[in-house]
């Protein structure tokens, strides 16, 4: 049996025919499979607007940036997330800080968001933008973070990187009922993929085509956003901001088409999988995921924490196991502040503790679609054995 990742895409000869498909086409950029996807992508989730481009982080920059962050502002995030749902502030010449997770959900905790609000408000220092991370899949409490983003004035991002096709309150992740702008990654290990890519979908007409000069060079060749110039001149485009090349490629955007088609089979065999663990791993000295009532899962991750008070074994005993048993478990994630790229600015140990107790217990068990049940199988007795 080869190594076991905590993350695969699952790619059928549907997917390559369609990749195919493009290649034998007259457009490899630019073309119509993009407008396609993300249409697609929009009726999905239920929002009125979606822009590809051509990774996650490339829609949280161009989602800050069309909100306006800049340079004096602050961004606040969960510490627990990958780097790049903070890099995004930054990237705007904003400063960030972060918000301590829930410890239950491992969400950003809106009871501490609500009194560091209250602080940050008493010094004159309110967030322009507050990203809430769906960790694993699960939503946030977008309701509450909705509420405090209308008393106290700031713009939402969702990050949801780790949760399309997921719901809240059962409706899809990504409508943007509660927030500004929702960011979905295509990246391999993530629910769907195009190899790499992103989307930022919206409600906001006006935020849609900012981000969509945004990731194109801030060019337009639509006439009404053209300056009038004399009539003998020949302008097909004109730059009217400064923006990047962000865009999605043919052949990524016909890979999502034909991904966005399964996602819900994706889904459903990801809960499965949960389930499996869920039932197999009970009797444990672990935490396994709990799920909140208005949060229906994608299920990107399945994280186990290794309670420091309970088992008899470290995480890091518990880690080399799985890994000398070719389980390739991953670690999601290190407080984005213990980076040393963040560190340099300021930040210090024990700023969020309870990012920091997670971050000592937490490893993030192999889930995804392809798994079988005997590779699934060695993975719980594996587990059980390091354990016991
Ligand atoms: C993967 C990920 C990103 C970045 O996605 P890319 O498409 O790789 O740029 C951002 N935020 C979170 C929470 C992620 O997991």
């Amino acid at each position: 049996m080869s190594a076991i990742p905590y993350g695969r895409q699952d790619i059928n000869q549907a997917d390559i025919d369609a990749v195919v498909e493009v290649l034998r086409s007259d457009f490899l950029t630019q073309g119509p499979v993009v407008p396609a996807f993300e249409s697609e992508v929009a009726t999905y989730c239920g929002a009125e607007h979606a822009v590809a481009v051509n990774s996650a982080t490339s829609a949280l920059h161009i989602a800050c940036f069309a909100l306006g962050v800049g340079r004096g502002d602050v961004v606040w995030t969960s510490p627990i997330t990958f780097v790049a749902s903070a890099n995004c502030a930054l990237y705007c010449g904003a400063t960030v800080d972060f918000v301590d997770i829930d410890p239950r959900t491992y969400n950003l905790s809106v009871e501490r968001l609500a009194g560091k609000l209250a602080l940050a408000e008493k010094a004159g220092k309110l967030p322009k933008v507050v990203i809430p991370v769906h960790l694993c899949g699960q939503a946030c409490d977008m309701a509450g973070i909705n509420a405090l983003s209308q008393r106290y004035g700031f713009k939402i991002i969702e990050d949801a990187s780790h949760a399309i096709g997921g719901k809240y309150k059962n409706e899809p992740i990504g409508n943007c009922r509660y927030s500004d702008i929702t960011v979905f990654s295509f990246h391999p290990v993530k629910i769907i993929t195009t190899g790499e890519g992103g989307m930022a979908v919206t409600n906001d007409s006006t935020l849609a085509k900012h981000m969509r000069l945004l990731r194109s060079h801030g060019i337009s060749s639509t006439p009404a956003d053209m300056h009038l110039r004399p009539a003998d001149e020949i302008w097909n485009y004109q730059q009217i901001g400064l923006g990047f090349n962000y865009r999605m490629t043919e052949l990524q955007a016909a890979l999502g088409l034909s991904q966005i088609g399964r996602l819900d089979s994706f889904v459903e065999k990801r809960h499965l999988i949960a389930q499996r663990y869920d039932n197999e791993l009970a009797d444990l000295p672990i935490e396994i995921p709990w799920q909140h009532s208005d949060s229906h899962s994608s299920y990107h991750l399945y994280p186990i924490r290794i309670k420091q008070d309970k088992s008899a074994k470290t995480q890091r005993q518990i880690y080399n196991a799985l890994q000398a048993a070719d389980i390739n478990v991953n670690l999601h994630y290190i407080p984005v502040y213990r980076q040393p790229y963040f560190e340099a600015m300021g930040f210090k140990a024990g700023y969020c503790q309870e990012s920091e107790q997670y971050h000592k217990e937490v490893l993030s068990i192999p889930l995804y679609p392809t798994l079988t049940v005997t590779e699934q199988d060695k993975v719980i007795r594996v587990l059980r054995e390091a354990i016991a």
